[in-house]
């Protein structure tokens, strides 16, 4: 099993041509989901004790389970929040795989935590976050908010000098919060609340001075953390986040920006003033793997002040103490120490690898272009008589409704486009009614191509 011979070489020309032929697509296939019983029936039980030949496996796995998945990268997928990585992330993705690294200390790791963190540099600049700033590639929005905000208790207990050591922590999040914030809390065992919004979704600093003023003054001391979101995932709109940086400012809290989606605009200027004030804040997300065009899994987590995610974080045992020095400098600089993790990939290599090849520059144009689609496409929206949009985008999310429609011609349209192969692009709802949401990251995807495919909506 480990070693390399004619069989190794042969499988090995075969994935690097099958990775290439898929990475050369443009675009790939929208391809499409099956069921459970279609996969037992096309491809059964794929292990076995004996083994097989692996070019027969790799084909089963390019002729029928990757046809299963949805391609997140097509143009005209525009669900959830889809991914468009660069083709030069995704053949350092190989590159980072090969070599298979250890991202936890710098001890193993220092040749690719350093331009990790040269990746996250660009993000915290951009976000204008202090020269002390730093943080750590972690797997998504969801183990980065988790990770902020178990620091954010760590601190809030910590300067209590244990008289909260037992007290339940509450978490506050604007109205458009993501819901891995309130997974957060659960599993923190935190209590959560979140301020009210205006009709567009956003939440402002009064509506989170008005939550903090409905507190009692018990319940005050729990606030352990305030939360803002820079780009909600279902309308795509920034929190007032210098308002809410004042509140934390005001009481003497935590104060996380969640900007998984949105705070990819940071580097965009003509959207770049809707975040101010996110400079002020102690951590932020932002995940590549969805508006900066780096493959899955990657989400850059920044403190202001790492050290308190240290002392939060840092695992002790006699194996790894190794690792820890009496006074943190720069070859200490763990990744490991600043999440809720141990081992980790250098996630952050894809990304930085795009970055480094391509400029800054050519990233902010990319994010440019899909800002401009999304303006586009909502002005088209607006002079179609059967269409109504919702509002104006503030990011690349555009949310409008079909006329008369209800939510069973909603989901029939849906379902006939993905099983034609054309768009995928499920419904989502709005104050309880049904509507269409697009969700544009791909530079790739067009006006024209984007307006042909309502026109199905007739
Ligand atoms: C997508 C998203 C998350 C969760 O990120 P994952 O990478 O899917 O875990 C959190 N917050 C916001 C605002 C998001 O849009």
């Amino acid at each position: 099993m480990h070693f390399y011979d004619d069989e190794s070489d042969e499988l090995a020309k075969r994935i690097l041509e099958r990775a290439m032929e898929r990475i050369q697509m443009d675009p790939p296939p929208l391809d499409g989901s099956r069921s459970l019983s279609e996969l037992q029936r096309l491809v059964g039980q794929t292990i076995r004790p004996e083994g097989r030949n692996g070019l027969e496996v790799l084909e089963e796995f390019v002729s029928v389970l990757a046809p299963s998945c949805i391609s997140v990268d097509h143009p005209l997928f525009l669900s959830f929040v889809p991914g468009a990585p660069t083709e030069s992330s995704v053949l350092f993705d190989l590159m980072v795989s090969a070599s298979n690294i250890y991202g936890g200390s710098w001890l193993e790791g220092a040749g690719a935590v350093y331009v990790e963190n040269q990746a996250m540099r660009w993000l915290a600049d951009l976000a204008g976050m202090p020269a002390s700033a730093g943080g750590v590639f972690v797997s998504g929005g969801s183990a980065g908010n988790l990770s902020a905000l178990i620091a954010a208790r760590h601190r809030w207990r910590e300067r209590a000098n244990g008289s909260l050591d037992r007290t339940r922590p509450l978490i506050l999040g604007t109205g458009g919060a993501h819901s891995s914030i309130s997974q957060a809390a659960t599993a923190m065992d935190a209590d959560y609340l979140r301020c009210a919004t205006d009709g567009r979704g956003k939440s402002s600093g009064a509506d989170m001075r008005a939550l903090v003023d409905s507190l009692s003054v018990e319940d005050r001391r729990r606030v352990c953390a305030l939360v803002a979101t820079a780009g909600t995932t279902n309308l795509g709109v920034v929190d007032d986040v210098a308002g809410v940086a004042d509140v934390a400012g005001e009481i003497g809290t935590w104060f996380h920006v969640d900007g998984a989606y949105g705070a990819a605009a940071l580097c965009a200027p003509s959207v770049r003033h809707l975040f101010n004030g996110i400079e002020r804040c102690d951590s932020l997300i932002v995940d590549p793997h969805k508006w900066l065009f780096a493959p899955y899994d990657c989400c850059a987590l920044i403190y202001r002040d790492p050290a308190h995610a240290r002392r939060a974080h840092t695992q002790h045992a006699e194996y790894l103490d190794v690792l820890q020095q009496d006074e943190p400098g720069d070859e200490a600089w763990n990744p490991s120490d600043l999440a809720h993790h141990l081992s980790r990939r250098t996630r952050g290599l894809p990304f930085w690898f795009s970055l480094a090849m391509h400029g800054t520059e050519a990233y902010a144009d990319a994010m440019e272009e899909t800002l401009r689609v999304s303006r586009e496409i909502a002005a088209v929206i607006d002079e179609t008589p059967h269409l109504e949009l919702l509002m104006q985008p503030e990011l690349s999310i555009v949310v409008f409704r079909r006329r008369s429609w209800t939510a069973k011609q909603y989901q029939q349209w849906s379902d006939r486009l993905l099983a034609e192969g054309r768009a995928f692009i499920v419904p989502s709802s709005m104050r309880g009614e049904t509507m269409l949401r697009l969700c544009i990251v791909n530079p790739r995807t067009t006006t024209a191509e984007l307006s042909e495919v309502l026109r199905t909506l007739e």
